[in-house]
């Protein structure tokens, strides 16, 4: 392609929006454009490493025995119903009606569709294992837009599902997903870790997502330093700790007066906040529960929700709190409360705690469990955090950041009993097909890749996934012998199938220097004046900024050695 004639609209200034360093080249390099929040265009150099994305994915699907189609993303709204999530996904669907007023969603996913599709042509367990993809776009209002395409609106996902006859059948497609997804990320230069997590709105219980490493990532993880235990914090279990040998104490009141936060309490008797028993009324389902942990650790929420297994879940409000614990708020306290206690296994383990009394300006000395206050339930429901030990060896924890690439779920029958697809095995008995699904963000995994391989000058594309592999910049195409050997080369290139850029414009030389580190091509040929005499041209790569110089005569023999 010759600049002259290409829409590469490229950026000097960093846009004010763009925070990520990918949202920044990516509008800096001509790839994108915003249209409105989390909704974006893309140009021709952003379509091009889309397509290579794709096609990287699509290659490695059909290795792997899925099968494309294309369902539609306006998704009528009785399939939901049936499943139960018209209700259940909650604000971030788009919905929409038609002008019969029939309900229909914009797809944020597509399990529902794509087993109504398979029950009608699935009769019989000869047809199995089936697995079918498409890439398409996505839709979700998310509350947060942000990051440019790491969390848009409208999105392109690639994702696959499966129908099998058992949990054998499912295990098998899991992983060849699996393998196929760490294939897939290391063919697009990513270097992204698996983790254990949470299944949310999608459902099932064995999951993993692949997290791509960084301190701009969304999603907090934890590693163990000592085995490949790794986890998302959402889903990361924690230890139960046997309580200290201690001996146990009357209980006491002590006088608090306006002092009510953990940081304040500790100050003000002088003790760790590990001597606390955090308690905190929840409404689970509208019915309030009391909620206990160590003052030194955090709720997880979503290990909550499971353990008290609710479908919504949210902190009492302050006129709830003052009923259920006659007291204001800030007083609250495991001692006396008539509403389910949810202890955690770090406030089980605490000897002699402190927590409100359930009176006004007053805390209580030396609550001790089960001889004070008697359990509903103990169980896990912390945050998992950096030097906690490991579930599996035991070792040390750690925590880093991470931006979700991929995800993986063994769905089991959730979609396929609701919605009755059904098989028949060899005994002629009929059974649900058992499902998983796996998904890829196409888009976000443009950004990722931009995350990973930057420098200050621009981006340094894998060549795998570069928009173009190498750009030919003449000093000066105007001069007479420079022009013929630009040409030159790029007819010879480009015939060979080294997808090439010609910088052909009437641009100064840095200019032209600069938007090429700026877009990143991996390689760039130089002509200019003082090589040429000699006969020879400038190869630059892009990332390692090494150069070699080269006679005209191999410069295609060099790259295909570079470019391989
Ligand atoms: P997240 O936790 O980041 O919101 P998710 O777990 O809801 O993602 P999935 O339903 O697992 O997402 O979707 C599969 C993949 O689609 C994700 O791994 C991610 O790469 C991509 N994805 C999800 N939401 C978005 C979004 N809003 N914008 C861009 N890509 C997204
Ligand atoms: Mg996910």
């Amino acid at each position: 392609m010759r600049m002259t004639e290409s829409y590469i609209p490229t950026l000097r200034e960093v846009p004010a929006e763009a925070e990520l360093i990918s949202h920044q080249y990516m509008l800096r390099a001509g790839l994108i454009r915003k249209s409105a929040a989390g909704i974006y265009t893309y140009l021709p150099l952003g379509l091009r490493v889309l397509h290579k994305i794709m096609n990287i994915i699509r290659e490695e699907m059909n290795k792997a025995g899925g099968q494309e189609i294309l369902l539609p993303i306006m998704q009528p709204a009785e399939l939901w119903h049936e499943t139960g999530r018209w209700d259940d996904y909650g604000e971030e669907m788009f919905k929409l009606a038609d002008r019969n007023q029939r309900q229909f969603c914009l797809g944020p996913t597509h399990e529902e569709i794509v087993t109504a599709l398979v029950r009608i042509d699935v009769r019989s367990y000869k047809q199995l294992p089936i697995r079918l993809y498409q890439i398409q776009n996505k839709y979700r209002d998310e509350i947060r837009p942000r990051f440019g395409v790491i969390r848009g609106r409208e999105f392109i996902m690639k994702d696959l599902y499966s129908f099998d006859r058992d949990e054998a059948g499912l295990e098998k497609s899991y992983q060849l997903m699996y393998d196929a997804y760490s294939r897939i990320f290391s063919r697009c230069g990513l270097q992204t870790c698996p983790v254990e997590a949470d299944s949310g709105a999608i459902g099932g219980d064995t999951t993993h997502e692949f997290m791509v490493l960084g301190d701009a990532g969304e999603a907090l993880i934890v590693y163990c330093q000592d085995c490949d235990y790794a986890a998302n914090v959402e889903q990361a279990e924690c230890l139960y700790q046997k309580p200290e040998k201690a001996a146990l104490h009357p209980l006491k009141e002590i006088p608090t007066p306006n002092v009510s936060t953990i940081e304040e309490l500790t100050a003000y008797l002088d003790i760790s906040p590990s001597r606390f028993i955090k308690t905190m009324i929840f409404l689970a389902d509208n019915k309030p529960i009391a909620v206990l942990i160590g003052g030194n650790h955090k709720i997880n929420e979503i290990k909550l929700q499971k353990a008290v297994n609710c479908t919504k879940l949210e902190l009492a409000d302050p006129a709830t709190i003052e009923t259920v614990t006659n007291a204001p708020v800030g007083y609250a306290g495991p001692v006396g409360l008539q509403i389910p206690i949810i202890v955690d296994y770090s406030a089980a383990g605490i000897v002699n705690g402190i927590s409100g009394a359930n009176k006004e300006d007053t805390h209580l000395a030396n609550i001790n469990f089960e001889r004070d206050y008697i359990p509903t339930k103990v169980v896990d429901i912390r945050e998992a955090q950096a030097g906690d030990p490991c579930v599996r060896c035991g070792g040390t924890l750690q925590t880093a950041r991470g931006t979700e690439v991929g995800q993986v779920f063994k769905l089991g029958t959730k979609y396929s009993i609701p919605l009755e697809a059904k098989f028949l095995d060899e005994n002629g008995k009929e059974k649900p097909l058992i499902m998983g699904c796996y998904g890829i963000g196409v888009s976000r995994t443009m950004a990722a890749i931009i995350e990973q391989h930057h420098d200050e000058d621009g981006i340094c594309w894998p060549v795998s996934v570069a928009p173009y592999q190498t750009v030919i910049v003449p000093v000066n195409y105007e001069d007479e012998k420079q022009r013929q050997t630009a040409d030159h080369l790029y007819k010879l290139l480009t015939e060979s199938g080294i997808e090439t850029v010609l910088d052909d414009r009437k641009e100064r030389a840095g200019v032209k220097f600069k938007d090429a580190d700026l877009i990143g091509y991996p390689i760039r040929i130089t002509i200019g004046p003082r090589q040429l005499k000699e006969g020879n041209v400038e190869i630059t790569v892009r990332e390692s900024k090494e150069q070699i110089v080269v006679p005209v005569a191999e410069v295609h023999n060099q790259l295909l050695t570079l470019l391989s």
